[in-house]
């Protein structure tokens, strides 16, 4: 007879994003099954982590995975963008990065979820699922064996091989990554990123002695080309690995890079995770810093419905959180992108510095929503600087006035994980709407009682509920964006 098991979520796929939601929500004391199709360790590209993975192995009580192996913290970046002179930036300015090997990473990860509860089938292909009245019905292979796992929610996080090309849109012109290993004697051991005509080009001492170095191209300049010739021809235009230009690489990888975003992400709970739901363009490094933190939220989700039931709420908190990620990522690589010195007249350089979002096959209304963060953001001024002091002194009898722009909105907020409907304000002047400033709910203190008419007196009436600076500090931020409006600009 076929074996079952009935769990709150069956999550699928162990790199990061699946079993950073697993640990989570363990942690939240709900009971948790992972199928996961190959045997660990498993080879994985992405192994330069970014600084905030940090603050998400310290919240998931896995930091000491991070310094249980000899993992490189410490490195140096010798950089070649905006202009054609190198740049030593140092650890200390760039940020505890580490480098990792994942296939251990994401080896050390699974285990410390079993040692906490974790069902795992490994390895066990996730093959299909039906929806049932109480959720969904799975079935897993495990080599001839099958397995049928009922659950209120999927997580799947099956990463970039999960889904249907025409399930996604794409968000960033595809590009080509070609990576091997340089000799490590001949590099010095930092890390190296450059900008050439055709691509760039990244290189790092990895922690088994090996140097590392991945290209990204236009899929062009595959076209005729082999693989090798594409990979030397950027190699021997570089200025920071000039002293291996003409090495032989024996154990070149290829792979097309694509950026995409699911155009449906949430359907019945059963909710897209990491590379299954989205993907970023490798210029940043922060990949797997970006699908753990999703996981992170949609766990929120998942938390809320199973303990309030809540599911609309949940579902438009997990979706702003992904259009927020996406569309703040494209346009921060955009303009790094448009920065790099080979600029406009190089066909590489120009396609990659606007934001780009592709026609799914189908439009869904999720789609529509994300397309609407594509435009081009409000230019913003330069922060002004101000004297406090001085300011106090200069507004504290101006009369005050909310501005005519601002807009309070219901909007979905973290509260000892679970949402919660809280008031937040929208302005111009503001990036995303807010609930809080410096932990405090900014919307109650902005129903300012009739007598409280001046700068100064808003202070007051805040310091019977905040320390004084603390009232000055939130009444300058307001102030500074035009929401709380004096006289005196
Ligand atoms: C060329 C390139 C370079 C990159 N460099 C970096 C970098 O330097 N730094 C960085 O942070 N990120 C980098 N990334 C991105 C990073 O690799 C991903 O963000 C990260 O791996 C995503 O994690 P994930 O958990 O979503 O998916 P994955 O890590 O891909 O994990 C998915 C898991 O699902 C399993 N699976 C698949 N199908 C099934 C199934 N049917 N049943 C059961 N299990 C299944 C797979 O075996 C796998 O273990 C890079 C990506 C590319 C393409």
């Amino acid at each position: 007879m076929t074996p079952q098991q009935t769990t709150d979520v069956l999550i699928i796929g162990a790199g990061p994003a699946g079993t950073c939601a697993a640990l989570r929500l363990l942690a939240l004391g709900h009971k948790v099954a992972l199928a996961e199709s190959a045997a660990f360790p498993r080879p994985q590209i992405g192994e330069s982590l970014s600084p905030g993975i940090r603050n998400i192995f310290d919240y998931l009580e896995a930091s000491h995975l991070l310094s249980q192996r000899n993992y490189l913290h410490q490195l140096n970046a010798h950089v070649i963008w905006d202009t054609t002179a190198v740049q030593t930036v140092s650890a200390a300015q760039r940020g505890p990065g580490i480098m990792v090997d994942r296939g251990l990473l994401d080896q050390d990860l699974l285990a410390l979820a079993v040692e906490r509860g974790l069902q795992l089938y490994q390895p066990a292909r996730f093959e299909s699922c039906l929806q049932t009245d109480t959720g969904w019905q799975s079935q897993l292979r495990q080599e001839t064996r099958l397995i049928i796992i009922n659950s209120r929610f999927i997580l799947d996080a099956r990463g970039r091989r999960g889904n249907n090309m025409q399930d996604r849109v794409l968000t960033a012109p595809p590009a080509v990554a070609i990576w091997g290993h340089l000799p490590a004697h001949l590099m010095p051991g930092d890390t190296h990123i450059e900008a050439t005509e055709k691509g760039w080009i990244w290189g790092s001492p990895t922690f088994d002695g090996q140097f590392r170095t991945i290209t990204f191209l236009d899929p062009k300049e595959l076209k005729g080309n082999t693989v090798p010739v594409a990979f030397n021809n950027v190699l021997s235009n570089t200025r920071l690995f000039e002293a291996v230009r003409n090495h032989e690489i024996n154990d070149l990888q290829t792979c097309t890079v694509f950026t995409y975003a699911h155009t449906s992400p949430w359907q019945d709970n059963y909710l897209r995770l990491g590379e299954a739901a989205f993907s970023l363009d490798p210029l940043s490094s922060t990949g797997v810093e970006k699908a753990m933190r999703f996981s992170l939220q949609a766990v929120i989700a998942v938390n809320t419905i199973l303990k309030t039931g809540q599911t609309g709420l949940a579902q438009s908190f997990y979706e702003d959180n992904m259009i927020a990620s996406v569309s703040s990522h494209t346009h921060w690589t955009s303009n790094y992108y448009a920065q790099a010195w080979p600029g406009q007249e190089h066909a590489f350089w120009r396609d990659r510095s606007v934001p780009y979002i592709g026609q799914p096959d189908t439009s869904t209304t999720f789609y529509n929503r994300l397309k609407g963060k594509f435009a081009a953001p409000k230019e913003k001024g330069p922060d002004r600087q101000i004297n406090v002091q001085q300011e106090l002194q200069r507004l504290w009898h101006e009369q005050v006035r909310l501005s005519p722009a601002l807009i309070f909105r219901e909007t979905p907020c973290v509260v000892d994980d679970i949402l919660q409907l809280r008031t937040a304000i929208q302005h111009p002047n503001l990036e995303r709407e807010i609930a809080y400033l410096e932990a405090v709910e900014i919307s109650p203190l902005l129903s300012l009682p009739g007598n409280v008419t001046t700068f100064g007196d808003v202070i007051q009436e805040w310091s019977r509920l905040l320390p004084f600076e603390q009232a000055v500090r939130i009444a300058f931020f307001l102030w500074d964006k035009d929401i709380l409006c004096t006289e005196a600009p």
